[in-house]
């Protein structure tokens, strides 16, 4: 979480000194030994960014004329990693570096094997012709490692082919999984929270790639954490240069906070060249943390008289995803990419999001102010907002006709067949016994249609005029078929020609999902088939009602736009 983090700036205190960190202890590969029959896969790491033109898998593709390539230079925290599915006896290790044109040949670098990711031996150092040769004769090897010489540097790091000569032949490679290799030589104590930081690292990193995705920017696939403390040591963590610093004496104190190797991982996987700005660097590292990958755990540091879009961190992260939510879904993505190329500037909130940042911060305080709790939280559906329903006074409902309407049948004597019409058009139906004539719900009376029909009415968006006098509420008789039906509309038509939109989520006759202003109005033991058996299952008509503007009367309600919810009736009441 240091600001001072950077790429270009290697970490002040001395890697050299740990030599070869990842030596120290890196997780072994298998968990058990496989069966030596087992096809042998290479995963290969980078802790530094390259480019589509110039992938990982391209060091180990039998081509010399395809090559590995980074886009930054090479220093003492990086390195190249083969890692074997199992270990294999090698005879040989033939590694080519440079480009084609013979540009940055490896020339201060070694290659290191190892059979348990623990204890790296050396094998071959890079000659002048930028080529190291390692006669292995039979020597197991699980991983191999290619990394400077202390204190050097190479503009580039270009593998052109990497040449393991085996017994056992490798039959697949590909680009690792993003991973953290921990050393925790030196806080050992410090096992579990190392082991919980690198399994959320793992889990989190594809998610965090695709967040922070840039064409044809490939960013490294491993970082190398180090858990460490001391004067000379960052306070709580650092990325850059390869290398991931935890202070142990940190994460000895906050047992809980593993979740900061993921906001260094996502810096990892930005692969800046400079933090500018680092507000936003940072908050983009603290959104990816706590909007995306801990919410749960997230709160808020907002002081609305002081606070700004550019405090960096949780601020930061909070308002990004609070312009996400409302303005552009993929604006951090798009920022992140500005970032990365240098050309980032605030106009780009105005370009994304319609509004200059310092009025999308004004707004965002305001929505903060107005509701700390829900600020990020996705707008709602109107249909989704919980609501009572209106108080109905005994006596003054007025069930409006449908009889202009009703275009099927959904309702059918016991014995009778619906035969190919019903409620869902497929001969399934309403029986007569539990739906006929006048019925009361919620003190409201509705009149329903006769059994045999028609009785029922498909909405497609008919008008219904209703002569009813003033009213203070609307009710339904209704239900959806062939699955819920969600954010319907009725729009109510009042005398003095202004309107009303009315949203409802409508449940399916076979599965009440108790939607707000809905409830089970009618409980059926069984349907009717179109042969006219019964199907023994429970079926429900529902009842839904709406408040409505007093001193107001309705003079037409307008259906939904959809046949799938189906009316049986419709009332008015006090
Ligand atoms: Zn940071």
């Amino acid at each position: 979480m240091n600001p001072t983090h950077s790429r270009h700036t290697r970490l002040a205190h001395s890697l050299s000194a740990v030599g070869l960190l990842a030596a120290a202890a890196l997780a072994p590969v298998q968990a058990a030994p496989k069966a030596a029959s087992a096809p042998v896969e290479a995963l290969l790491y980078s802790t530094m960014p390259s480019t589509a033109a110039h992938r990982l898998q391209m060091a180990m593709d039998g081509d010399a004329n395809t090559y590995f390539q980074t886009v930054y230079g090479m220093g003492d925290g990086d390195d190249f990693l083969m890692l074997l599915s199992r270990a294999v006896p090698v005879q040989s290790l033939h590694i080519v570096s440079g480009t084609p044109e013979g540009d940055d040949l490896l020339a201060n670098a070694i290659v290191e094997t190892s059979v348990d990711g623990v204890t790296f031996t050396k094998a071959a150092s890079f000659d002048a012709a930028g080529v190291a040769d390692a006669s292995m004769k039979g020597a197991p090897v699980a991983f191999v490692k290619i990394r400077l010489k202390p204190n050097s540097s190479v503009s580039s790091l270009a593998l052109r082919e990497v040449t393991l000569t085996s017994p056992e032949a490798v039959t697949h490679v590909a680009e690792g999984p993003g991973r953290g290799f921990y050393d925790i030589s030196a806080a050992p104590d410090l096992a579990a929270w190392a082991k919980k930081a690198e399994m959320q690292m793992e889990d989190f990193w594809p998610d965090t790639d695709a967040l922070l995705y840039s064409d044809k920017f490939i960013p490294p696939n491993m970082v190398n954490v180090v858990y460490e403390t001391g004067p000379n040591v960052t306070g709580v963590a650092a990325t850059g240069g390869g290398v991931m610093t935890v202070n142990s004496a940190w994460a000895h104190a906050h047992a809980d906070d593993t979740g900061l190797t993921v906001h260094e991982t996502a810096h990892v996987i930005q692969a800046f060249s400079a933090y500018n700005p680092v507000w936003l660097v940072e908050g983009i590292a603290d959104y990816i943390r706590w909007i995306r990958f801990e919410p749960q755990n997230f709160t808020y540091r907002i002081d609305p008289q002081k606070s700004t879009y550019h405090d960096a961190y949780r601020t930061t992260a909070a308002f990004l995803a609070y312009c996400e939510l409302h303005y552009d879904s993929e604006l951090v993505t798009k920022l992140n990419k500005a970032v990365r190329y240098g050309k980032y500037d605030n106009s780009m909130f105005k370009t994304y999001c319609g509004k200059d940042v310092d009025t999308l911060w004004s707004e965002f305080v305001a929505a903060y102010v107005a509701d700390p709790k829900g600020v990020l939280m996705p707008p709602m559906a109107a249909a989704d907002r919980p609501r009572t329903l209106p108080a109905v006074t005994v006596g003054s409902s007025k069930p409006v006709s449908l009889t202009s309407v009703f275009g099927s049948t959904g309702i059918y004597a016991d014995g009778k067949a619906p035969g190919t019409g019903g409620v869902d058009g497929e001969g399934s139906a309403y029986s007569a016994a539990f739906l006929s004539g006048p019925k009361i719900y919620k003190d409201v009376q509705f009149q329903l249609g006769p059994a045999g029909g028609p009785d029922l009415v498909s909405c497609t968006g008919q008008v219904i005029p209703v002569n009813a006098g003033p009213a203070s509420s609307l009710w339904l008789m209704a239900t959806a078929v062939e699955g819920n039906q969600m954010g319907q509309t009725l729009t109510v038509t009042y005398t003095d020609g202004t309107t009303d939109t009315l949203s409802q989520n409508f449940s399916d006759w076979f599965q009440p999902r108790n939607f707000p202003g809905e409830t089970r109005a009618v409980r059926m033991p069984y349907r009717l088939l179109a042969d006219g058996s019964k199907d023994p299952r429970t079926f429900y008509v529902y009842g839904y009602g709406f408040a409505l503007p007093p001193a107001k009367t309705v003079k037409s309600v307008t259906l939904p736009s959809n046949p799938n919810v189906k009316l049986l009736a419709m009332s008015l009441a006090n």
